[in-house]
């Protein structure tokens, strides 16, 4: 029986996890489910869920976060689910990291703004025996790969790994990993589908409306990440998360664009070998995962079949119609904390413009683009929680400050 934790669960990685738990009856124990404001929607969800016993269920807008935090440090949960939206995942996969929780983890942000303080505590957590190892150096160490699966090198650990990726890309390489040796590892690529307006022409993209931004082809998601996909900084975000996640160097990662969906990342090694995963676009398949490791659950997912596929489309990314995406992967070389947390809260707060009308679709890039132009980005210590939580707040201020003049 696993007893799980979730964060964000009426939202759309929440709602496809309590699915997951309806599939696999007997096999979960939620202990807990938090929503942010949708309290029916959480009281609805979790009746009849497919678990043993009754979730304490967490309001956040009304009781906010303290109770949940206390929760996961309390509850002795052997999972927790991370799929909050935006900043706000951070201080719930920070406080199950230092609870010595494990977390499965969707909210990306949380890692592209505290994967420095972070990765090192998951690290420690396995006693280095545990999933990803250090993050200091950025090179891909033998060290990182035992502690991601354990010392055999061939078989994954029995073990839940202290952090195990539910993004669909992480997922793709981490299961592309099990069982390789990491100091073999040329590049890991992620794919992306290049969301909505792939085939858009420069003059189409500057017509682009925050309705045309909300519809995306592959994924039904919540509205931030789909943003995010449309302008390809979803993919930036990634690019950052898998350098912490996998401890890789920035020129070991990089981005194809594949608009079916079905190749959902892959590694390719010193020999030559590439090693992909697959499977129709869904996130059940990478959430069951991250749930149920060493264990593949029930999906209710169709059997994969090749034959419906038989042509399958990659060309690389367009940062001048996609400058997000450029940005994002400007960063990665620079590779400090201050820029990943600056242009993450930017993001954070332009897309948020755009969703209530204060900008338009193409200034997210320009509010990201000043801030990362800013010199007091580069000034604030953040090595700490509250480090980080102050250079947000600031960031937030300047991009608010900023975006008032784009209208
Ligand atoms: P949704 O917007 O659909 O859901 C967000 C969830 O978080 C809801 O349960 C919401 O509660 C809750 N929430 C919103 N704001 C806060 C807050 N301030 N504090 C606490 N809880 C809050 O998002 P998604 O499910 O699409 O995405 C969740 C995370 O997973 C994101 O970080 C995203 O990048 C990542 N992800 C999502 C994928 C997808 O396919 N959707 C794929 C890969 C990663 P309420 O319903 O009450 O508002
Ligand atoms: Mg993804």
């Amino acid at each position: 029986m696993i007893r799980l934790g979730i964060i964000g669960a009426t939202g759309s990685i929440g709602v496809q996890a309590m699915g997951i738990l309806n599939s696999n009856r007997g096999r979960f124990q939620l202990k807990f489910a938090t929503a942010h404001t949708r309290r029916a929607e959480l009281e609805s969800l979790t009746v009849n869920h497919g678990s043993h016993g009754v979730p304490e269920l967490f309001v956040t807008s009304e009781v906010g976060s303290q109770p949940v935090l206390d929760a996961i440090h309390l509850e002795n949960i052997d999972i927790l689910l991370v799929a909050s939206e935006g900043v706000s995942g951070l201080e719930y996969t920070y406080a199950a990291a230092k609870a010595g929780v494990p977390v499965a983890l969707a909210n990306k942000e949380s890692l592209v703004l505290g994967g420095h303080i972070l990765m090192p505590i998951f690290a420690e957590m396995g006693g280095g025996s545990q999933m990803f190892g250090g993050v200091s150096g950025g090179g891909v160490s033998g060290d990182a790969f035992s502690t991601m699966f354990g010392s055999a090198n061939t078989q994954p650990q029995a073990v839940r790994p202290s952090v195990i990726p539910v993004d669909s890309e992480h997922s793709a390489i981490f299961q592309s990993l099990m069982g390789q040796d990491m100091s073999s590892v040329a590049k890991i690529v992620l794919t992306a589908s290049g969301g909505p307006f792939r085939k858009f022409t420069p003059s189409m993209m500057a017509g682009i409306t925050r309705e045309m931004a909300l519809f995306h082809p592959n994924w039904s998601m919540g509205q931030k990440i789909t943003v995010d996909s449309s302008t390809m900084m979803n993919k930036g975000l990634e690019l950052i998360e898998a350098r912490y996640l996998f401890d890789m160097p920035s020129d070991k990662i990089d981005v194809v664009v594949h608009g079916e969906s079905i190749v959902h990342s892959y590694v390719v090694f010193k020999d030559g070998a590439t090693m992909a995963q697959m499977g129709i676009p869904s996130m059940l398949a990478p959430i069951a995962f991250a749930l149920g490791y060493p264990h593949r659950l029930e999906t209710g997912l169709p059997t994969f079949d090749m034959l419906k596929y038989p042509t399958l489309s990659f060309e690389a990314p367009d940062t001048v119609r996609f400058p997000a995406l450029g940005l994002a992967q400007e960063a990665l070389k620079v590779d400090k904390p201050c820029v990943y947390i600056g242009l993450n809260a930017a993001n954070d707060t332009a897309v948020a413009g755009l969703l209530n009308d204060t900008i338009g679709y193409n200034d997210i890039a320009r509010v990201v683009a000043h801030i990362l132009d800013s010199e007091f980005l580069y000034k604030t210590d953040t090595s700490t929680m509250d480090g980080v939580q102050s250079l947000v707040d600031e960031v937030q201020h300047k991009s608010t400050q900023y975006m008032k003049k784009l209208r």
